[in-house]
């Protein structure tokens, strides 16, 4: 594998930063609606929410086309990416994914016992979907897909990707992570959760971390056909770790359509602010379909995040393709002013 990421030492420090762009949080959230909805139903503390629990995966299943027994809560997709890890590998065996990309469910499986074979992203960032087919043998247990991908921010093609889990799928189940598909245009967020009715073994994750700005508030989502569902669950439940205000938070927010337009429009003014200054200092980034823009540094990643630190201001540093590479996150426009500011001090 060629992922590597330097400690980041900022992260434990967020109070002392006066632009966190590290974690990519939504600086805008959550909605008013959500917060209104904790406020209101933080009394309800001392019960279970079962009841409840199951109104928003009824809620979740009718905007996403499929039924509630599709449905896996968790307190963040986190959860389910771990779960899931946890479950598929407990017998040993390998997975296949890209490299880089968001490693939460390929390190919990290399901890479960498995093997990683890590395949490169092409030269335009999208995922080598031909080797990663290749790849799969006999002891392949899932294949992980990050479309948008983190770190990169890029995009695998939707009908490319549509066609490797319609043939692949049928071999071994596939877990495509969707985190980010809430930053793209309405007309571009195409999710796998289509091949769910067509009986394939995807199971795709869905957070409200992202576009709908509770990653502080933990709720997540799987899809998937209920046979594997129940693999999952008959060893770890899903949503006994999502609190009671959070259940409610995440129903206000679903019915927030203007927030989440609002964060898919300052999101996008922010990266073309930031291209916009990339571009000046000569930086070459990654295209982004997501809420934040990586590109390569000429610094070691360790003094680079120690240098804008100093600054105060969070970014994370990975190290890839024989390169040193920044992950900046989207704030407000104020914090990418700080951003730029920063970076123009330590590395021009
Ligand atoms: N998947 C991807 C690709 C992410 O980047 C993140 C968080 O940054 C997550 C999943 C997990 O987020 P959460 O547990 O808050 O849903």
């Amino acid at each position: 594998p060629f992922f590597k990421e330097f400690l980041p030492l900022n992260a434990t420090l967020p109070l002392e930063l006066a632009a966190k762009l590290n974690a990519n949080e939504n600086p805008y959230g959550p909605s008013s609606k959500a917060i209104a909805a904790v406020g209101e139903n933080a009394f309800r503390g001392n019960r279970y929410a079962w009841t409840e629990l199951f109104d928003l995966m009824d809620k979740i299943a009718l905007q996403e086309g499929v039924k509630q027994e599709n449905i896996m809560m968790g307190p963040g997709s986190s959860d389910l990416l771990e779960k899931t890890a946890m479950v598929f590998f407990q017998n040993g065996g390998n997975i296949v994914s890209a490299d880089p990309s968001y490693m939460s469910l390929i390190k919990v499986a290399e901890a479960t016992g498995a093997t990683w074979k890590a395949i490169p992203l092409k030269s335009d960032w999208s995922h080598d979907l031909a080797a990663m087919e290749a790849a799969i043998d006999a002891e392949t247990k899932l294949v992980y897909i990050c479309n948008p991908n983190n770190p990169t921010g890029s995009m695998t093609d939707h009908t490319e990707l549509v066609d490797f889990c319609k043939r692949v799928a049928d071999k071994v189940p596939i877990f495509v992570d969707e985190a980010y598909l809430g930053f793209l245009e309405d007309s571009a967020q195409k999710s796998m959760i289509s091949l769910i009715n067509e009986g394939k073994n995807v199971i795709i994750a869905r957070t409200f971390s992202k576009i709908h700005g509770m990653a502080g508030l933990r709720v997540g989502y799987a899809v998937a056909l209920p046979e594997t569902l129940g693999i999952i669950q008959k060893i770890t439940r899903g949503g006994m770790g999502i609190s009671f205000p959070s259940i409610y938070a995440a129903t206000a927010s679903m019915d927030d359509l203007a927030f989440q337009n609002k964060s898919r429009k300052l999101n996008k003014e922010c990266r073309e602010y930031v291209y916009k200054n990339l571009d000046r200092m000569g930086f070459k980034y990654v295209p982004s379909s997501t809420s934040f823009i990586i590109f390569p540094i000429e610094m070691d990643g360790k003094e680079f995040l120690e240098k804008m630190t100093a600054q105060k201001v969070g970014v994370r540093a990975f190290e890839f393709f024989d390169k040193n590479w920044c992950r900046v996150s989207m704030g407000t426009m104020d914090e990418m002013k700080l951003f730029t500011a920063a970076l123009e001090k330590v590395l021009i």
